[in-house]
C-alpha cells in the first residue's frame, strides 16, 4: 500500500521529509506487509494488526484508486533508503522499517521514531541485513529507534546511558556522552519543530 498506524493526522510525509524521495524503481511488488501487519484506525478504515485488510484481494488493493488517505500517505523505509538492499523488502526478510509518531505520548522518544517490526518471528531481528540497517539509523543519530514484535516495542536508541545524559547533560560525567546527548536532543527537537510536531 502506501500507509497507516501512525496517529499523525497531517499531510506531512515524514519519510520524504527525513529520508528524501523514493528509491527509483523500488516498488512494492508482491509485498503486502503493511496491509497485513499494521493496526489502522482512521475514520475511513479500521483494521487490527496482523490481519489482512479486507480490501486486499491477493493481487493487490481492490480499492487502490480510492484507497484511504492513511494508505496513500504511508510507505515503509525500504522504499526510501537505498542502502537497505533489494533483499530487504519486508516480505522477504520478515522485518518492516517505518517512521511512526505518537504525539499523545508523554515519552519524548515516541514523538517521532523509527520502528523495525518483525512480522512473523523474533529470529528475523538476527538477520545481518537488519543489524546493518539498524546500525545505520543509530549512526545517523536523527530519531529514536525502536523494535517491535508481537505488539510489544522496546527502545533501542538512544540507549539507557544516553537517555540519562539527555535528561541531565550537566550531571553526566562522561563529557563525550553529554556532548553527544546534547547534539542529538537539539537535532531531534529541531526536526520535531520543522515538521510541526512539537
Ligand atoms: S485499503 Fe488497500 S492499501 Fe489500504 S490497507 Fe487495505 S489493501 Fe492495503
Ligand atoms: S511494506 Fe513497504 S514494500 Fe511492502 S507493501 Fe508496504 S510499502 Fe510496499
Amino acid at each position: 500500500m502506501e500507509n497507516p498506524s501512525s496517529s499523525d493526522p497531517s499531510n506531512t510525509r515524514y519519510e520524504d521529509a527525513i529520508f528524501g524521495p523514493l528509491v527509483p524503481g523500488r516498488e512494492c511488488g508482491e509485498c503486502a506487509s503493511c496491509c497485513v501487519f499494521l493496526n489502522i484506525n482512521t475514520p475511513d478504515l479500521t483494521k487490527p494488526a496482523d490481519t489482512l485488510c479486507p480490501h486486499h484481494i491477493g493481487s493487490g488493493c481492490s480499492i487502490y484508486e480510492t484507497r484511504p488517505h492513511a494508505c496513500r500517505k504511508w510507505r515503509c523505509l525500504w522504499r526510501h533508503i537505498e542502502t537497505i538492499p533489494n533483499q530487504g523488502r519486508p516480505d522477504r526478510i520478515g522485518v518492516m522499517f517505518s517512521i511512526e509518531t505518537d504525539t499523545e505520548s508523554r515519552n519524548l522518544f515516541e514523538y517521532l521514531y523509527i520502528v523495525y517490526r518483525a512480522t512473523a518471528s523474533r529470529d528475523a531481528f538476527d538477520d545481518p541485513l537488519v543489524s546493518r540497517a539498524v546500525d545505520g539509523f543509530v549512526d545517523q543519530c536523527l530519531l529514536s529507534v525502536w523494535r517491535s514484535f508481537d505488539g510489544q516495542k522496546s527502545q533501542v536508541f538512544p540507549d539507557k546511558y544516553m537517555v540519562a545524559a539527555i535528561n541531565d547533560p550537566d550531571g553526566e560525567e562522561d563529557r563525550d556522552l553529554a556532548a553527544k546527548a546534547r547534539e542529538w536532543h537539539g537535532r531531534y527537537l529541531a526536526i520535531l519543530s520543522r515538521l510541526g510536531i512539537k
